[in-house]
């Protein structure tokens, strides 16, 4: 069983964070171990995208340069080793490791150019919403460690379709629009939350919206569920009837099928179904159903410490339908709300 818990994923610290995809062209290669945050290194040579950069660990730092070393691939000596950095969103865990890999390029930089060529620091993109531990962070890096957008301000706003080029290692490819990330902003797990999707490898980035494994968390049900449903619109909208990405790689988790985008939308319609179906039936104490007492006739079988967990479910559900005009309050607070159809 599935119970979603908010905010769950905001600070993973304890756990390592260096699972690191890199794309070679179709043939993906990534980490075994899933315990941490998924960062993704994007391009079949420098100048990289980096996607996410960690909850900021020491032994990521090593990952990311030994991949930026790799011998195997040409090295463009006057490009840079990343480009830009695409946050997914502000959740700590994916952004924690800003300052860490900003002072990782600048040294590396430093080292492949003894003549003190100036350092072309990366930008940093991300979709405009501000909340205090990002501001916090970025009061943390140094100014001259990152490129600023044209009108002064740190980040640089994702919009909506914007699509990164990648570099190709044809460069006949180069012109290729397959070798483009697209930014589609899929709000729900947080308000400023997207997905990247890369035709060249049919793949769909998506954060920590679809997880590997385990259920992911919301802050806002009804933008989750149509996110949901707008990336699969999205993934069957070539109009040959054929799926455009096959393979999800996620925050969290090995990669996984795009079939569990279908998967999580159904676990969240089944789940609606469920809190409607009970609340149709007359309520226990004969006067309304609240979360706590939702929760106690779906999750009567299971143990008591999975309710609380579930009434935050439950309630979420409980205010998507009301946003929607569905139900509406009958007094009572927090969990204990009571809730009545609108008629
Ligand atoms: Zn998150």
């Amino acid at each position: 069983m599935a119970v979603s818990m908010q905010f769950t994923l905001t600070f993973t610290a304890a756990l390592p964070s260096y699972n690191l995809y890199r794309y070679y062209g179709r043939a993906a290669s990534s980490s075994v171990d899933f315990s941490g945050t998924n960062t993704y290194l994007v391009g079949q040579s420098n100048p990289y995208i980096l996607v996410d950069t960690g909850e900021g660990r020491d032994e990521y730092s090593h990952v990311l340069e030994d991949a930026l070393k790799d011998l195997s691939i040409d090295i463009h000596t006057t490009e840079a080793d990343i480009s830009d950095i695409i946050l997914t969103h502000r959740h700590g865990d994916h952004i924690g490791g800003l300052p860490s890999v900003l002072s990782l390029l600048r040294r590396r930089w430093a080292e492949r150019h003894p003549d003190s060529r100036p350092f072309p620091a990366p930008r940093i993109h991300k979709i405009p919403f501000s909340h205090p531990q990002l501001g916090t962070l970025l009061d943390s890096l140094p100014p001259d460690s990152f490129a600023p957008d044209a009108s002064g301000k740190r980040l640089h706003d994702l919009r909506e379709g914007q699509t990164f080029k990648i570099t190709s290692a044809e460069p006949s490819n180069s012109n290729d629009s397959e070798y483009s990330l697209e930014v589609i902003h899929t709000p729900g797990h947080t308000p400023d939350s997207i997905c990247l999707y890369l035709p060249a490898d049919r793949a769909l980035f998506t954060a920590d919206t679809i997880l590997g494994h385990g259920s992911t968390v919301f802050e806002d049900l009804a933008a989750y569920m149509a996110s949901l449903r707008k990336i699969i619109d999205f993934g069957s909208s070539d109009g040959s009837g054929e799926q455009k990405y096959d393979i999800l790689y996620p925050g969290h988790g090995p990669s996984v099928s795009h079939t569990h985008v279908a998967m999580y939308l159904r676990h969240r319609v089944d789940r609606e179904n469920q809190v409607l179906k009970v609340l149709s039936s007359s309520p226990p104490s004969g006067d309304h159903w609240t979360a706590w007492t939702i929760v106690k006739d779906i999750y009567a079988d299971y143990p008591q410490s999975l309710w609380e967990p579930a009434a935050r479910s439950v309630d979420l559900h409980l205010r998507k339908l009301e946003g929607e005009g569905r139900i509406q309050r009958a007094g009572g607070e927090g969990h204990h709300t009571g809730w009545e159809f609108v008629e």
